[in-house]
């Protein structure tokens, strides 16, 4: 049975900022930029000294496009995650200091992905697929628990894992 190539690169979150959130944080800090060294310094009576000005307005316009960075990534990550983007991004938005993409973080929930033998969507926890019983992960044939692929023995009870008719995770490896 060969594995969905899918499966193997959904965990690769470098790609999941879409463009077109980089392309708006960029904006985003070449604007706070503008306003820090352009318009805001018009006018005022007493200017701060030179490193200060740096640190500080380097500090809004990172943080403002992290911000956008941000809404981006959650765009892409919350329908893996079988959550709603919509309601995601607008928690985002809506809670300041960045409150919205702490709460996203505890509260998301595990990857969904394909059960590679009959396609049913399973989390990422599942041992087992719930419709056709497929092994998804390496375990235990005593106790179920999760064991690595190299492991010759489990860690939790001390079973011998190539005493399985069929060890799970030879299995896994054969896939
Ligand atoms: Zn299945
Ligand atoms: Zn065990």
């Amino acid at each position: 049975m060969m594995r969905d190539p899918e499966s193997i690169t959904v965990n690769d979150d470098a790609r999941l900022i879409p463009v077109w959130s980089i392309v708006v944080a960029v904006a985003a800090f070449v604007l706070v930029e503008y306003y820090f060294w352009v318009v805001l310094p018009v006018g005022r009576q007493h200017h701060p000294p030179l490193g200060f000005a740096v640190y500080f307005n380097l500090s809004w316009g990172l943080l403002a496009s992290l911000y956008f960075l941000m809404v981006g990534y959650v765009s892409k990550d919350a329908p893996r995650r079988a959550m709603s983007s919509r309601f995601w991004i607008l928690i985002c938005f809506v809670m300041p200091g960045g409150i919205g993409a702490v709460l996203y973080f505890l509260l998301r929930q595990p990857l969904i992905s394909r059960c590679p033998a009959c396609s049913t969507f399973v989390q990422s926890d599942f041992h087992f697929c719930p419709s056709c019983d497929y092994q998804l992960t390496a375990s235990c044939g005593t106790c179920f628990r999760t064991v690595r692929a190299t492991d010759q023995f489990c860690t939790c009870c001390g079973h011998e894992l190539s005493a399985d008719h069929m060890p799970a995770r030879l299995r896994v490896m054969a896939d």
